[in-house]
């Protein structure tokens, strides 16, 4: 897909960088940053709902704790990521819309060896529509299978939200936008059924919920969130490993995430499934906990 709207490089607004809100266009960074060249970064995406960014503390935690999985402390107390978001997204008059809170290592050492770079903090908030378009939230998504795999924890920091780990997501997104897909479920590195590039998966199986047990791939906040609606309509929730041949009986299927939201699948592949009740009723239930509508 080709990008037709603004570059992000070049629009209004304030972006909070390391201490305070600068004008958009200013919040600039060396050729030479660590991050650049190792992936030596950590970042959240988040949602804002009628002005009030949800879960705020959940993804600001996650923001410092992805950071310890990479072997940093973000220069803030969790409190001082949730004002610095809070003060940006006031800046921007940002009433829905989409932050990307993101931490580095900067300029100051270049090599393997990171220990003296300092590490720096950005804020960016934009407007942000339905991430795979108001018609997929209708009819489903076509996805296709990945090839690439979910590294075994034994050879990636995969619980933290670490730029590096998305170097295969962008492949994978690519070639499927490019045969027609949506998006690509990727397996894990057993052959598992993992994720999407940028979402969690769930399946309905015989009126129960299943999804692959978080083990190599990030529990997200949306998932969580999900898991908790679904117990409230005192509907099954199995978490377990889901081998890519069960899908066959799979009847609905969706993905969650904070772009995302609650998105239902028409297919995987060869898979059909028909975006049913049970999906309708949590697509409700999360719109109605994040925008208070019905
Ligand atoms: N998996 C991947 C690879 C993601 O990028 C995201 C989005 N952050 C998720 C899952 C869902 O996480 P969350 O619900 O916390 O946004």
């Amino acid at each position: 897909m080709v990008a037709t709207s603004q570059p992000f490089d070049d629009r209004d607004g304030w972006i909070w960088m390391d201490g305070k809100l600068r004008p958009w266009r200013e919040a600039q960074i060396h050729v030479l940053t660590h991050a650049l060249h190792y992936a030596s970064a950590v970042f959240e995406g988040e949602r804002i709902y009628n002005g009030k960014v949800f879960k705020l503390r959940e993804h600001s935690q996650r923001l410092i704790d992805s950071g310890k999985i990479l072997g940093f402390d973000v220069p803030m107390t969790v409190e001082e990521i949730d004002r610095a978001t809070e003060e940006t997204v006031k800046a921007n008059k940002m009433v829905n819309g989409y932050v990307r809170p993101i931490a580095w290592r900067g300029a100051e050492q270049m090599g393997v060896a990171a220990q003296q770079t300092k590490i720096h903090v950005a804020i960016a908030v934009w407007d942000w529509g339905a991430y795979f378009g108001a018609e997929a939230k209708m009819k489903g998504l076509k996805l296709c299978m990945a090839k690439y795999r979910r590294p075994d924890p034994a050879t990636s920091p995969c619980l933290a939200k670490a730029t590096g780990l998305y170097m295969i997501c962008t492949i994978e997104k690519h070639a499927a936008e490019a045969a027609g897909y949506s998006d690509a479920l990727m397996l894990d590195w057993r052959g598992q059924i993992a994720e999407t590039t940028g979402a969690n998966i769930f399946f309905v199986m015989n009126g129960e919920i299943h999804s692959p047990t978080p083990d190599c791939f990030l529990d997200g906040i949306t998932r969580r969130t999900v898991m908790d609606l679904a117990r409230k309509r005192q509907y099954k929730i199995v978490e377990r490993a889901i081998l890519p041949q069960e899908m066959a009986k799979a009847s609905e299927a969706f993905l969650t995430g904070t772009a995302a939201e609650v998105t239902p699948i028409a297919s995987i592949g060869d898979h059909k499934f028909t975006p049913g009740a049970i999906t309708k009723n949590l697509m409700d239930d999360f719109d109605k906990l994040t925008r208070g509508a019905g």
